[in-house]
């Protein structure tokens, strides 16, 4: 693999795997939130800058059956444009056939191309040879810069890597950031290393909590699935969420982390509401001890202190999942005190990343996103990659 910055795109025809998954307006199809697009701005940028062509190639939401003019790539070639600086953007309705081959052929240095929906073919998920390389036939570099979709073996994040020799493939900029941020956490991290854990359920973070418990020296638990960790240890916990067939697991995550002298923190309080909405009544009271009929839906002041507390001794932190209902403006107060003691603990030389759904959501809300050292773009992506899974599209280069 070579190493994007190093390389000279002069007189190549890069083809890279970019995620333009954006979501689009119902009517008028026009791109609603183009963060994903401006990711993959430098990595074109530096191509054209070389002299080089580019040809992008992406998915764009689930069709079913083959097109789907709903799902097509056409729709978002004005907004590339002007992100571009109004460079006329070349679109072949195909990603592979005729269209797509003469007008890779033809391309000159600095002229730029968007392939059609790979998803179009049913064989792009499916990770199929044979279109994997009919698609590495249209450019001469192979560059993935679609982390978003890392943790898939498709034809075109993954399979087309084997049809380029190993100084012509590479990460793109973006995947290259997420990697190296994502590798300094799982294996080069500086001690204490804090990951903060919040969201909804248990089950979807044990594999993530089981692989922290080799690398972290404390676990912060926060957020709905907090409640059955406190359900588990005897507490009373009115209605807040809890998954009881979890209890078990909950348990034997606790004696792991005490056998392996991981310090696991729950909050030692949470705002508690009679109702899951923002006009409900509140109040704060002891995690373990929620009134009936009642329940928790952020933390509390004691545990924003004692998480804060936490965080600012780290010199690592991993921020994956919400302390509360943020998406309400009763309930986003934990949320945003680890968000303000994530950034003062970066700002005295922690190295912090964001990944994974809805902490990235909420950092970005909050405005903090700039004040953390790195918010990965891939959620599901670097969900996995912290539970100790190898990532298809990131073998397929290394
Ligand atoms: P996840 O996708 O697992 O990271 O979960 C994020 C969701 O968890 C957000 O929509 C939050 O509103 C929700 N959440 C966080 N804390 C709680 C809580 N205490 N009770 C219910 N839902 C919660």
């Amino acid at each position: 693999m070579s190493k994007f910055s190093d390389f000279n795109f002069s007189n190549h025809k890069a083809l890279i795997r970019v995620d333009f998954n954006v979501p689009l307006d119902k009517q008028t199809f026009a791109v609603t939130d183009d963060t994903r697009m401006k990711a993959a701005l430098p990595t074109i940028q530096k191509i054209l800058n070389d002299g080089g062509g580019v040809i992008l190639m992406s998915h764009l939401g689930r069709p079913k059956e083959g097109p789907e003019e709903k799902y097509s790539l056409k729709h978002i070639l004005s907004h590339l444009k002007e992100l571009l600086g109004g460079k006329e953007i070349k679109f072949a309705d195909d990603c592979i056939g005729e269209s797509a081959i003469q007008l890779a052929a033809s391309l000159q240095a600095g002229e730029v191309l968007l392939l059609e929906n790979l998803r179009f073919y049913k064989q792009e998920e499916k990770g199929d040879e044979a279109f994997a390389e009919k698609l590495s036939k249209l450019g001469d570099v192979y560059v993935n810069d679609a982390f978003g979709t890392a943790h898939r073996a498709h034809a075109s994040t993954a399979i087309i890597a084997k049809f380029f020799p190993a100084d012509k493939k590479m990460f793109g900029l973006l995947m290259e950031g997420e990697v190296s941020s994502a590798e300094k956490v799982m294996h080069n991290s500086e001690k204490p290393f804090v990951a903060i854990i919040g969201g909804a359920k248990v089950s979807d973070k044990i594999l993530i909590i089981e692989n922290l418990l080799e690398r972290a020296t404390d676990i912060i638990i926060g957020g709905g699935m907090s409640y059955t960790f406190m359900k588990a240890k005897g507490g009373h916990i009115g209605k807040s969420l809890c998954e009881d067939e979890r209890i078990q697991t909950a348990l034997e995550i606790l004696d792991k982390a005490d056998a392996k002298a991981v310090n696991i923190h729950l909050p030692s309080d949470s705002l508690i509401a009679d109702n899951f909405s923002n006009d409900a009544n509140t109040s704060a009271a002891p995690s373990n001890a929620i009134t009936d009929g009642w329940m928790g839906l952020d933390i509390g002041p004691m545990a924003c202190e004692q998480f804060t507390n936490v965080i600012k001794q780290s010199k690592t932190i991993l921020w994956n999942g919400p302390m509360g209902v943020f998406e309400m403006s009763k309930f986003q107060h934990g949320t945003k005190a680890i968000a303000v003691a994530v950034a003062e603990a970066t700002q005295n030389g922690a190295f912090s990343l964001v990944g994974g759904g809805d902490s990235v959501a909420a950092v970005n809300q909050f405005g903090f996103a700039d004040k953390v050292s790195y918010v990965s773009t891939g959620g599901g992506a670097m969900l996995e990659y912290f539970e100790g899974k190898e990532l298809p599209g990131i073998a397929a280069l290394k």
